[in-house]
C-alpha cells in the first residue's frame, strides 16, 4: 500500500532548510541590488566595513546592549566560537548544561588538555538541566534553545563572583526575548532566525567577558589566530573581521536585522514565533510545547 500524502497538506517549501527562518524573498531581492556594490569588494574596503558597523548598531537597539557591552564577529559560525571559547574565554573550568546535540558539542570542546575537565549537567531528551554554583567554575554555558531537542532555557545571571554566564542563541537569537544584562556573551551563527546564510559567528559580550578574553590573551597560553576572541574584539572594533568573510552572509544578516526592527524588534518576533508555534501545536498534537516552539518557523 503507498501513502499518498493530499497536495494540500504539503508545504509549499518543502526543503528541510538550515533555518527556523526562511530567506525572505526581498532579502534575496535585496542582495541583487546591492549586490553590484558589494561582492567582490574586499572586507577592508568603505562598503564592506559599514555593512559590519550597521550590523553591529542593529544587533546593539535588538538586544537592548547595555553600556559597554560590544557586538563581535568572526568565521566558522558557532561550532568555531566552541574552540575559541576553550582557548580564550575559560579560564580554568567551566560548567555545561547539556539537554541535545549543541550542548553536548560545546562541552566536547571544553575537554581541553590545558583546562580542567568541564563539569556537565545531562538531561533526559525533552528536558533540562540547571546551573550550580561550584566555586572552581569560572564559566556557566548553557542554550536558550537547544535546537536539537527543542527545549528552551531561561537565561538567566549565574550569581557566582567572577565567573561568566554564556549562551548559544544560535536559534534563538531573533526569536526569544531576553534581558542581555543577564548574559556575559550571548552568541549566535545567522543562518537560523536570523534568515541568513552561515560561516560567521557573532557576540554580544560584557564588559566582564571583555576583560576575561584581554586577560587569557595576554596569558602564556598558546591561542592560534583565527581561534582568537581578542583578534576578533580588536577586528570587530575596525568594522571587519580577522579574515575574508562572506559577504552574502553579512548582507543577508544586515537585511533581516532591518526587518525585524521595523516591524517592532524582538517583542514582535518573539509573539511572531510564538504564534507560529500555536498553529503547529495544533495539527502535532502529541508533541510537547517545547519541540512545536522550534518547530515553529520552519
Ligand atoms: C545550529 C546550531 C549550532 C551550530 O551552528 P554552526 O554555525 O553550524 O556551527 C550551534 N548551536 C545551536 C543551538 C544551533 O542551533
Amino acid at each position: 500500500m503507498t501513502i499518498t500524502i493530499p497536495r494540500q497538506l504539503l508545504p509549499s517549501d518543502g526543503r528541510f532548510g538550515s533555518g527556523p527562518a526562511k530567506i525572505r524573498a526581498a532579502q534575496l531581492d535585496a542582495l541583487h541590488t546591492d549586490g553590484v556594490s558589494l561582492i567582490g569588494t574586499s572586507h577592508r574596503q568603505a562598503p564592506v566595513k559599514a555593512l559590519v558597523a550597521n550590523i553591529k548598531a542593529q544587533l546593539s537597539t535588538l538586544f537592548a546592549a547595555p553600556d559597554g557591552y560590544e557586538v563581535i564577529l568572526g568565521n566558522g559560525g558557532s561550532t568555531a566560537f566552541w574552540d575559541a571559547a576553550a582557548f580564550g574565554l575559560i579560564e580554568q573550568r567551566s560548567q555545561h548544561l547539556t539537554f541535545g546535540e549543541f550542548g553536548n558539542k560545546f562541552a566536547a570542546a571544553a575537554h581541553a588538555p590545558w583546562l580542567s575537565t568541564p563539569d556537565v549537567r545531562a538531561a533526559l531528551p525533552g528536558t533540562r538541566s540547571d546551573s550550580e554554583i561550584m566555586p572552581d567554575i569560572d564559566l556557566y554555558a548553557w542554550p536558550h534553545n537547544e535546537t536539537s531537542t527543542g527545549v528552551a532555557a531561561p537565561v538567566h545571571r549565574v550569581n557566582a563572583q567572577g565567573a561568566l554566564t554564556v549562551i548559544d542563541a544560535t536559534s534563538a537569537a531573533g526569536g526569544m526575548t531576553f534581558d542581555a544584562t543577564d548574559t556575559d556573551v550571548y552568541y549566535f551563527a545567522p543562518q537560523k532566525n536570523l534568515g541568513s546564510d552561515g560561516g560567521l559567528w557573532v557576540a554580544l559580550v560584557s564588559p566582564a567577558a571583555i576583560e576575561r578574553i584581554e586577560r587569557i590573551a595576554t596569558s602564556d597560553r598558546y591561542i592560534p589566530e583565527s581561534l582568537s576572541l581578542k583578534s576578533a574584539l580588536d577586528n570587530s572594533r575596525l568594522d571587519q573581521t580577522l579574515n575574508t568573510p562572506a559577504l552574502v552572509t553579512l548582507h543577508l544578516l544586515n537585511s533581516q536585522l532591518a526587518w525585524i526592527l521595523e516591524q517592532g524588534g524582538l517583542p514582535w518576533a518573539c509573539a511572531r514565533v510564538t504564534e507560529s508555534a500555536l498553529h503547529n501545536r495544533g495539527c502535532r498534537r502529541g508533541l510537547n510545547p517545547p519541540v512545536s516552539r522550534r518547530l515553529l518557523a520552519m
